[in-house]
């Protein structure tokens, strides 16, 4: 006995900021890490682009959501967008990647 371990328990303080960046490897083009994320929780809007081709995706998000998660909602609509049989009601990536971006409705 007499080995205590003392441990320092301080309370992490985050720093509160409304935008979480993240960074994901690109299915297109293959870069490591050329996908980044962010996201605003305040306005509740999630923007994701590849920093090596025209990738991009925006959509609106939850404060719940993780940039894994819009990650993870692209690629499904990215997989709907390529699949014939899908039905067509998002803009397809290759209207993305042609700079064609979609108006916001609000
Ligand atoms: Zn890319």
């Amino acid at each position: 006995m007499g080995k205590r371990k003392t441990k320092k328990i301080k309370p992490k303080a985050k720093p509160r900021t409304s935008k979480i960046s993240s960074q994901f490897d690109c299915p297109f083009c293959n870069t490591e890490k050329g996908i980044s994320i962010k996201i605003n929780k305040d306005a509740k809007f999630a923007e994701l682009s590849c920093q090596s081709c025209e990738a991009k995706y925006a959509t609106t998000c939850t404060s719940l959501d993780a940039p894994i998660d819009i990650y993870v909602d692209w690629l499904d609509r990215c997989r709907e967008a390529s699949d014939p049989n899908a039905p067509q009601e998002f803009p397809t990536l290759t209207s993305a990647m042609r700079g064609e971006e979609s108006d916001d409705e609000d």
